[in-house]
């Protein structure tokens, strides 16, 4: 059972707090309010007549936080527990991972309140266009550029280019995480996982862990997960347990994640990480989607959904190393718990910034009418990525503070910095 949506939004706002009292200015109210809240909350209603021929009337959100730094940015989700409070943390999330990066966007997130396996995919094509139809005056490349998140990938990210091009001519630039024939970039699918796998890599150096042998779970073996698993492996590492929605499997002496991206990916043989138990060797299969959370490992990689390790499941959490793959997995109180018991946390916001970072690459290429090589974006990705990881350390080591507490200093004084250069 996953935290509440309130305690994960009064988790943001403590990190905050924090980052306000570290940059001297926790007594500058307007600031905080001005930081805290978004600019903008937007919600559509998208009427749809079913096969049946019935009417269904669905709720699509987006929530644009802060631009002081350029464009709203942020994925698109289509879950049943989109809502604009959901979206709200998420869009502001956005803003200090775009800042922490140095990217010139601020944050934005949204999406529509549906199970994407409820409707058939010309039903989503129609309610992806409404969408768009409805809120086009407040997105565009200069405005509010959407990307993929759960339940959306680059077929939703090609009807938005569709129905905004139909207004506006075509536009490329309106969405990123499309496919490599409409503007997309090479290796973005790739993008979030690899730059988790990346992170890890940097951080079990600065904590002393070997990664070779080092034994690793993962919750979500979705794009982020199983890109993850892939290249941890690659680097030596084993991954011992990962979960999805319908359950968990496990092996000591590590699973084969390729042959798992094969089934589920490759040939769509399966749809769950329990069903290909049957085809590669495990120890233990299981219903518990949690059972990574609490596997006995070195390392581990939330990556699946908000709120999973709170105050009431921490005690449980056996890993030294804990890289958050998913968007705020972890709830304040259980970021002190494990901070207290020395137990080391990579935030989202620097672990999973892979993905807006090519997002941005593909924005420049849309704008600039280029394409990239595959090896050209990597380059760079690694390239952004250690930039900011070098900065994160350095204000780490300089206030003695938590990852966290560096990323949302850096973060934070970023945009804090251009609102004040702008006059608010
Ligand atoms: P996805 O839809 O590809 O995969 C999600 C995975 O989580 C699936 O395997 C699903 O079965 C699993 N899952 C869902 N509910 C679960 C549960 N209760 N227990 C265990 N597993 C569960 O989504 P994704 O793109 O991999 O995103 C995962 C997380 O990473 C989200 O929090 C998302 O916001 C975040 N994120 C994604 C990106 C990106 O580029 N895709 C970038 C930054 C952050």
């Amino acid at each position: 059972m996953e935290a509440s949506i309130s305690t994960i939004h009064e988790s943001l706002e403590g990190y905050l707090d924090k980052a306000f009292e570290m940059l001297g200015c926790a007594e500058d109210s307007r600031l905080k309010v001005l930081l805290k809240n978004p600019d903008r909350r937007i919600e559509v209603e998208i009427p749809l007549i079913r096969e049946n021929g019935q009417m269904t009337v669905l709720h699509g959100y987006r929530v644009q936080h802060n631009s002081a730094r350029g464009p709203f940015k942020g994925g698109l989700r289509y879950h049943p527990s989109v809502d604009l409070e959901h979206s709200e943390i998420l869009a502001s999330l956005m803003t200090w991972k775009s800042a922490l990066l140095n990217l010139p966007y601020g944050g934005g997130k949204g999406g529509i309140q549906l199970n994407p396996k409820d409707f058939k995919p010309q039903e989503l094509e129609v309610i992806t266009k409404r969408y768009v139809e409805k809120m086009h005056m407040l997105i565009g490349p200069r405005i509010d550029i959407p990307a993929p998140d759960m339940g959306t990938g680059e077929r939703e990210m090609s009807w938005i280019v569709d129905a905004y091009s139909k207004i506006y001519g075509h536009q490329p630039a309106v969405a990123t995480g499309k496919n490599v024939q409409l503007g997309g970039i090479e290796g973005r699918r790739e993008a979030t996982g690899r730059g988790v796998a990346t992170v890890t890599a940097w951080a079990t150096e600065e904590e002393g862990i070997s990664l070779e042998n080092a034994t690793v779970a993962i919750q979500g073996f979705g794009n982020v997960g199983s890109e993850a698993a892939l290249h941890l492996k690659d680097m030596g590492a084993r991954i011992v347990s990962v979960s999805d929605v319908r359950g968990a499997i496990s092996r000591r002496e590590g699973l084969d994640v390729k042959q798992l991206v094969k089934f589920l990916y490759e040939r769509r043989e399966y749809d769950s990480v329990v069903d290909c138990a049957r085809e590669i060797a495990c120890d233990s299969v299981s219903e518990n989607s949690e059972a990574p959370l609490f596997h006995e490992v070195d390392i581990l990689i939330p990556a699946a959904l908000e709120g999973v390790i709170h105050s009431d499941n921490v005690d449980q959490v056996k890993a030294r190393l804990i890289v958050e793959g998913a968007n705020s997995p972890i709830t304040l109180q259980a970021d002190r718990s494990l901070d207290a018991k020395g137990k080391v946390v990579i935030p989202d916001i620097m672990a999973n910034a892979g993905g807006v970072t090519v997002s941005y690459f593909e924005w420049c290429q849309n704008l600039q009418g280029l394409q990239w090589e595959r090896d050209q974006v990597y380059l760079e990705l690694d390239r952004w990525l250690k930039r900011a990881w070098d900065q994160l350390i350095k204000v780490k080591k300089k206030f003695k503070c938590s990852y966290r507490e560096a990323a949302y200093y850096i973060a934070v004084d970023r945009v804090k910095s251009v609102m004040e250069m702008r006059g608010f």
